[in-house]
């Protein structure tokens, strides 16, 4: 299939690229990795009048650290990211989720930024974010605003971003010095949208007992879905075995109405929440209790 026409337009600053999008309003789509958007409007799913190319937008690409946060520039390739030291070091949640994300030639394309705005329901990049409690810096041409991950996934691959704003940054806060976390899914080969899928993290307390789990599942809602029920569950108790099973049976008989298709029933994706949920959470206890 071929796209249907469109003009395009390769702006090289982000000011360039926002005036593109005021000028065009919704007719207008930014173009990323294009790993999304080009098969959509190959198959005529998406048809936008108007492509704002951001890959020469060199601003746009960039992983940076300060003490309380690192900030990662919408444009930077998922691969790059899934190699790059800092984020190893400071957000190791998304170095253990990106090997998860499609291919390694799909991930020299495809970029955070485009997986944040994406928004699919099954992606990994959005679940681990939440996970994370990351912020999205959301610019237009009146200026910028910040949104919380919770904040910013509003439904079936729709999201805060206005339609002539751009997504420019990713920032992750700091993790705890007594934090664990861990990234787990089930896909049925390798590479392919996962069938559900959890990102965890726990933080401790001095005394061993749960601070705070933040537990984020994909592929059993609209959007990923924060697992509040189960992260109550968990909140001030020692996460001994029985706890962990208790917060991840809250996960999945409470927290989420997972929807059934040809890939797996509503009945399968509930059971896979129940048994990713206590293995993830168990990962992440563990290494919590080693860091601390
Ligand atoms: C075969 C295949 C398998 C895949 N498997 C997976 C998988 O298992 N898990 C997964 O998570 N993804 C998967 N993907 C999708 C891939 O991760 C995409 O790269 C990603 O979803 C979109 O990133 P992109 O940079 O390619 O964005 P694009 O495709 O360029 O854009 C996607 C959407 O976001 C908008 N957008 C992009 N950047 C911005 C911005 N900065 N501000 C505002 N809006 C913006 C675009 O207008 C478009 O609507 C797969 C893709 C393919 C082709």
């Amino acid at each position: 299939m071929k796209p249907a026409p469109f003009a395009y337009h390769r702006p090289e600053t982000v000011e360039e690229a926002l005036a593109l999008l005021a000028a065009h309003g919704a007719e207008a789509k930014p173009l990323a990795g294009g790993q999304s958007l080009i098969p959509a409007m190959n198959f005529r799913l998406a048809r936008p009048a108007v492509l704002v190319d951001l890959n020469r937008v060199a601003a746009l690409a960039y992983v940076r650290e300060e003490t309380d946060r690192v900030r990662i520039g919408a444009m930077t390739r998922q691969r790059t990211a899934e190699r790059d030291p800092l984020v190893h070091r400071r957000a190791p949640l998304l170095t253990e989720a990106l090997p998860h994300v499609a291919h390694a030639q799909i991930r020299n394309r495809g970029t955070l930024g485009g997986s944040v705005a994406h928004a699919d329901p099954a992606g990994e990049v959005p679940a681990v974010l939440l996970a994370l409690g990351a912020s999205f810096v959301l610019r237009g041409l009146g200026g910028s605003r910040t949104v919380p991950a919770e904040q910013f996934f509003t439904g079936l691959f729709e999201t805060a971003l206005a339609p002539a704003e751009l997504l420019v940054e990713i920032a992750i806060p700091a993790m705890s010095a007594r934090a664990g976390w861990s990234f787990v899914e089930v896909a049925r080969r390798h590479g392919d949208y996962a069938l559900a899928g959890v990102a965890a993290t726990v933080t401790l307390d001095e005394t061993g007992r749960c601070r705070e789990a933040r537990i984020a599942l994909l592929g059993v809602g609209a959007g990923p879905v924060l697992a509040r029920r189960a992260g109550k569950e968990l909140t001030g108790g020692v996460p001994t075995d029985k706890l962990l099973r208790e917060a991840a049976g809250a996960a999945s008989a409470k927290d989420i109405d997972p929807p059934g298709d040809i890939h797996a029933s509503s009945a399968y994706r509930r059971q896979l929440v129940a048994v990713l949920t206590r293995r993830a959470l168990e990962r992440a206890v563990a290494r919590a209790r080693d860091a601390a």
